[in-house]
């Protein structure tokens, strides 16, 4: 593996989540440097939709990505048919903005299953191959939540992104010396409709009263950000958290 280039020509991604804003953009950058993708996400339709509006070749896959056996028979299909996974991309999320009192059991472990148990999962289910081929880059998209304690978001998807970023640095150190590198990226408040729909337009208003930058992240950016941790030239980069939070917070 040739590491003193940035060429990804060639390289297969599997993007989860890749229907939604973020996941798009994501896809969309790589797409733009013919990575060939695999796009992972709950509906069918709009998975061909997305894989159809990207210049490059693309495998869609329909799942339920905090479902251990969907992710097992899902990522079977994806090797067979579409080839070793170079890149992960753990995108897929769902929010839930209740407070310790409000958060029922059920609320808990479908957050924690959705954002938490699918980056298990999925890089389970790739490390080995990215072992094999001493290359592999997965890139956790957490939040700014995790540190900050959640300002609008809940206990439980706060917690999630938390486990997401323990669980980074755990398989970042177990697998630096196997040419894979395991990175996480803390965005917030990034204009996609889970704040474009799930925030009101009073909650909208403060949070831009509060941001530094006064204006909201863009998926692109985010993307950005992806795109250059998946970069062979970022191997030396592991067990980082991107903070890309606008100025909230310094360290
Ligand atoms: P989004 O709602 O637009 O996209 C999320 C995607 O995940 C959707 O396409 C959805 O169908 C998919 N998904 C949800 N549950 C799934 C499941 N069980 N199996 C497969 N796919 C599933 O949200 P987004 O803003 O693009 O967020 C993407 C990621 O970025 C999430 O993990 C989110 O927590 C994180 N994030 C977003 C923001 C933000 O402000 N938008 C900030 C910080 C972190």
């Amino acid at each position: 593996m040739e590491l003193s280039n940035d060429n990804l020509v060639d390289k297969v991604a599997l993007v989860t989540g890749a229907c939604g804003g973020i996941g798009r953009a994501i896809c969309e950058r790589l797409a733009a440097d013919n990575v060939r993708i695999a796009l992972v996400d709950l509906d069918s339709q709009e998975l061909k939709r997305a894989a159809s509006m990207l210049d490059t070749d693309t495998f869609a896959a329909a799942l339920d990505v905090g479902d251990s056996d969907d992710v097992s028979r899902g990522y079977d299909r994806i090797r067979e048919e579409f080839g070793d996974v170079d890149i992960l991309v753990n995108c897929a999320g769902i929010l839930s903005n209740n407070k310790l009192l409000e958060t029922a059991p059920n609320e808990w472990r479908k957050v924690m299953a959705v954002n938490l148990d699918s980056a298990l999962y999925w890089s389970q289910a790739v490390v080995p191959s990215m072992k094999k081929n001493h290359f592999g880059r997965i890139i956790n998209i957490s939040s700014f939540a995790w540190k900050a304690g959640g300002l609008t978001a809940g206990t439980a998807y706060t917690a999630s992104k938390g486990g997401m970023v323990s669980l980074t640095f755990s398989i970042a150190l177990e697998f630096a010396d196997a040419g894979i590198t395991v990175n996480g990226i803390a965005p917030c408040y990034v204009m996609t409709p889970m704040i474009s729909e799930q925030l009101s337009k009073e909650q909208r208003e403060a949070i831009l009263d509060l941001l530094p930058v006064k204006r909201f992240c863009m998926p692109e950016e985010v993307a950005h950000t992806v795109r250059f941790l998946a970069s062979p030239l970022s191997g030396f980069i592991t067990g980082e958290i991107i903070d890309m939070n606008g100025g909230l917070q310094f360290d």
